[in-house]
């Protein structure tokens, strides 16, 4: 008998998950078929079911997985450290995939930005090889991702969020070159702003500013590294800019980071920095996500203005050493708050979207 497997499909924008049974083939040569064994729910996949950004459909939604090697392909030994991969190995794997020749990769050494590079929880459920994303039971790894073993002692819960929201974050942190001693703002307390928080003050940040308008977030965030945090609904923009430049004495914050998803924090942001400060933006996910800036405070202040989207392999195994090395320091296990079956990912994704969870996780 053919096996099978389950996918929740998302068949369209605010429709109703339903959960379709698709086979489940051997691997070719250079894939790896992982059993699922948590996947969570990122603030992307909500912009994606509320039609916010066009993802494809039917399709399973989900890029924040881990798994259980149930079978392995020819040409592939390892993980991307070098480690001997094994059936029955739990292990991460970057987001997205790329195979073949690639300018971005090759010249620039930016893989993540390949063209024709496909993420997971971005793919048609009915084509093969149907389980490319992370509301299943399987997830087929693809030729050209980066696969990373995980060492026992971390929790699901702990090594799910790795792949995407802290991968992401130490690429952010980095492009921030955040150092010894800096003042650094984290506009925005989800799950990247927590990491951000806890990356920084662990990279050896002076003052680590947590910006968000959820109470329970401004108190997370006290756990995370966070030195001071205010609450950016009890003062305008010219308030919270005095405020935090008081903070970052002598002249404003050194970097500052928005990973809120609100293009107005851009300006306000950029305020914040002395002369020659850095300016992150990783939350700006959708189209269209405009702001106005005053060119000349950027000229006049020497601003650096960059942008992060998905990460680069080794960010993943940053992220991965991060974690482990500071999982008694920072609750990371705290921050995937509620679990839930694939039948129930209706009500997930609706406790997700009205900021009742801060992560939800789906399990198979
Ligand atoms: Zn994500």
């Amino acid at each position: 008998m053919k096996k099978m497997g389950r996918a929740v499909v998302y068949d369209a924008p605010n429709k109703p998950f339903e959960i379709r049974e698709y086979p489940v083939r051997d691997v070719n040569p250079g894939e790896v078929l992982a059993r699922i064994t948590m996947a969570t729910i990122c603030r992307s996949d909500i912009h994606s079911y509320q039609g916010h950004r066009p993802n494809p459909c039917p399709g399973i939604l989900g890029h924040e997985i881990i798994g259980v090697v149930e079978q392995i392909g020819a040409n592939i030994d390892n993980d991307m450290r070098g480690d001997r991969l094994t059936i029955g190995d739990r292990v991460t794997w970057t987001e997205y995939f790329h195979d073949g020749a690639s300018y971005y990769r090759d010249i620039h050494d930016l893989p993540q930005k390949s063209p024709g590079l496909r993420k997971y929880g971005h793919d048609l459920v009915a084509e093969d090889p149907h389980f490319l994303g992370g509301f299943a039971d399987y997830c087929y790894i693809m030729p050209g991702t980066g696969i990373l073993k995980l060492p026992d002692a971390l929790s699901d819960e702990e090594a799910t969020p790795l792949n995407c929201g802290v991968a992401t974050m130490i690429s952010m942190v980095e492009a921030a070159q955040v150092e010894m001693a800096d003042c650094v703002v984290v506009q925005g307390l989800g799950l990247l702003g927590l990491y951000g928080c806890a990356i920084a003050k662990a990279r050896g940040a002076r003052q680590v500013i947590g910006l968000d308008g959820v109470p329970a977030r401004l108190q997370m965030a006290k756990s995370f590294g966070a030195d001071v945090t205010l609450d950016v609904t009890t003062m305008d923009d010219q308030q919270l800019v005095e405020r935090v430049r008081s903070l970052c004495s002598p002249d404003g914050a050194d970097v500052a980071m928005e990973v809120c998803g609100l293009a107005a924090v851009v300006p306000t942001g950029i305020h914040m920095l002395r002369v020659g400060g850095r300016y992150v933006i990783g939350g700006l996910v959708n189209p269209n996500d405009t702001f106005e800036l005053d060119g000349n405070e950027i000229l006049r202040k020497l601003i650096t203005l960059k942008g992060v989207h998905n990460y680069h392999p080794r960010h993943l195994i940053q992220a991965l050493d991060f974690v482990m090395a500071n999982r008694l320091r920072f609750p990371f296990k705290d921050l995937v708050d509620s679990r839930f079956s694939l039948d129930q990912l209706d009500d997930a994704f609706a406790q997700a979207s009205a900021r009742n969870v801060l992560r939800a996780a789906i399990i198979p």
